[in-house]
């Protein structure tokens, strides 16, 4: 029987990935439902090609022209609980948790609670309410399956080995599109340059996300959850080429690594396929044609969002909440032109320091962990022009 799957976010870069992969395999993969966010075009583009049963648009006003673009007999729901609802029809087994922020979280959860297998790529997810999404699965016997490329390829060299004797997991690192800029060329860094990623082709967020480096913190905290590793056992290595997609190393000394080309059709078909590992006909690694791969240490001065995220992660409580919180925020206003990329960081390090945290928070105070930190940045932002700011 085909998985019968749900994909949340299916209008963005993963999305789209996710239906090259389903269609490529017809006899395994069977596409339920759709749902994403404003972008009205690409989900009546989506539905034409790849009719799904049931669609489900955040926006009220976006279901409203995908509705007079599809099948009538196509329901098109709307809003949380559109989105709740495809997540948890009877006949889904497999849900893409793929929403970019911290808006992924109430549908994944609710899949969770369903008993779906979940493939995540929304790291934000795990990041805000790591505590509680983990201890839902674990109630409702539930996979999470990384889809993240980095978590992806642990998960792989952690696969038939015991976890007990892994010593590091070792998170390679891009650098992103300022890799090789010093901190005083940051200083002019425009949302252009930002957006063009090395490697890959990504939602803005996450481009966004791996020029400042917050992409590979939320990594961090994300491969905390997932993994059950303590933040002393996580390491980060800039690895420019991203042929190694992560490691993890074992009490011999021994490294295990996974490689390939930075693709992500291929985690997203493994965590779709796992435990089976299907075709792929994509460009393959030739070994032969690689004449170097480089390594280089994380420079926490160069790189403070490494540092903010290492420390959020180790207090714990709500202070992941308002470490993702704030920069998702403050990512949003730098490519609206409303702050500059340095102000990035300072608004993620500001919003911890203000922070009282709740240790063990409810999802109604991580709810309202995340609201006062997008508030705060807000009026940060707003010194900002005033010219208050640092
Ligand atoms: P995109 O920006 O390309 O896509 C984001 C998706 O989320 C869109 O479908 C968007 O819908 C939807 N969305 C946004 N807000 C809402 C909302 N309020 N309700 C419902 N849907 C919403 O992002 P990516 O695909 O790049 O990234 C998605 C997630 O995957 C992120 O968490 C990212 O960190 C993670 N990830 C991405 C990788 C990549 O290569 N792109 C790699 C590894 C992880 P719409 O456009 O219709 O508004």
């Amino acid at each position: 029987m085909p998985e019968q799957i749900t994909i949340l976010g299916s209008t963005g870069s993963i999305g789209q990935s996710t239906l090259e992969v389903i269609k490529k395999h017809p006899e395994k993969f069977e596409l339920v439902a759709l749902g994403a966010g404003t972008n009205a075009s690409e989900m009546i583009k989506q539905v034409k090609e790849h009719r799904p049963k049931f669609v489900a648009m955040a926006s009220e006003e976006a279901a409203e022209q995908v509705r007079k673009e599809i099948p009538s007999q196509i329901p098109v729901l709307t809003g949380e609980e559109g989105l709740k609802e495809i997540a948890t029809l009877e006949e889904v087994t497999y849900v893409v948790s793929a929403i970019v922020g911290s808006k992924g979280l109430p549908p994944t959860l609710a899949a969770i609670r369903a008993g779906k297998t979940i493939g995540l790529a929304n790291k934000e997810t795990l990041v805000t309410a790591g505590h509680l999404v983990m201890e839902e699965a674990r109630k409702n016997q539930v996979s999470i399956v990384p889809i993240d490329s980095e978590h992806s390829a642990i998960f792989q060299c952690l696969n038939g080995e015991n976890k007990k004797e892994a010593t590091r997991l070792i998170l390679t690192a891009s650098g992103g599109s300022f890799r090789d800029w010093s901190r005083d060329q940051l200083k002019d860094a425009t949302v252009e340059t930002a957006l063009n990623h090395p490697n890959f082709s990504m939602g803005p967020k996450i481009t966004i996300d791996s020029a400042t480096m917050m992409n590979k913190g939320l990594e961090i905290i994300e491969a905390h959850w997932l993994f059950g590793f303590p933040y002393e056992q996580i390491d980060v290595v800039i690895h420019p080429q991203q042929i190694i997609h992560s490691m993890v190393e074992y009490r011999d000394g021994s490294i295990m690594a996974q490689l390939g080309i930075p693709d992500m059709r291929v985690p997203i078909q493994y965590a779709l396929s796992y435990p089976q590992r299907l075709t792929l006909d994509e460009m393959k690694l030739d070994l032969s044609e690689m004449s170097r791969l480089d390594f280089r240490v994380v420079d926490v001065e160069r790189y403070p969002c490494v540092h903010l995220a290492y420390e959020a992660g180790r207090k714990g409580g709500t202070y992941p909440t308002v470490l993702n919180a704030a920069n998702e925020e403050a990512v949003a206003l730098f490519l609206n032109g409303q702050i500059k990329f340095l102000e990035i960081e300072e608004c993620v390090e500001e919003a911890l320091n203000q922070h009282v945290a709740v240790q063990a928070p409810s999802l109604e105070e991580i709810e309202l962990a995340d609201q006062w930190a997008r508030e705060l940045v807000m009026n940060l932002a707003n010194a900002s022009r005033s010219g208050k700011i640092r």
